[in-house]
């Protein structure tokens, strides 16, 4: 995705990050998210971020289905304001 709503997608910080001491190397979110965000690191065993900026803006299904609580993301209203913001520049 280049943008999003009108914004350039790589201007909307939005993509998970995952904490490598919490992540056990299950696989679930990079098996389940088809958006090619998400890597499997067979060296360390453990999944990594590859393409942050294909994420889908707001989604947060990988923290929901990662069994340590390995992956988060940014603070829900801090970017619900930045996105106002960005949106509201546009007008
Ligand atoms: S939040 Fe959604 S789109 Fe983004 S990496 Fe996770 S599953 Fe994929
Ligand atoms: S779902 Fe969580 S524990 Fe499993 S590979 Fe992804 S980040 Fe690591």
């Amino acid at each position: 995705m280049k943008e999003w709503r009108g914004i350039p997608r790589a201007e909307i910080p939005w993509y998970p990050t995952i904490d490598a001491k919490k992540c056990i190397g299950c696989k679930a979110c990079a098996e389940f998210c088809k958006n090619d965000v998400l890597e499997f690191n067979q060296d360390t065993g453990k999944t990594k971020v590859k393409n942050p900026y294909n994420c889908v803006v707001e989604c947060r299904t990988c923290a929901r289905i990662c069994p340590t609580e390995a992956i988060s993301f940014p603070d829900e209203m801090a970017f619900s304001n930045f996105l106002k913001e960005k949106l509201a520049k546009k007008e």
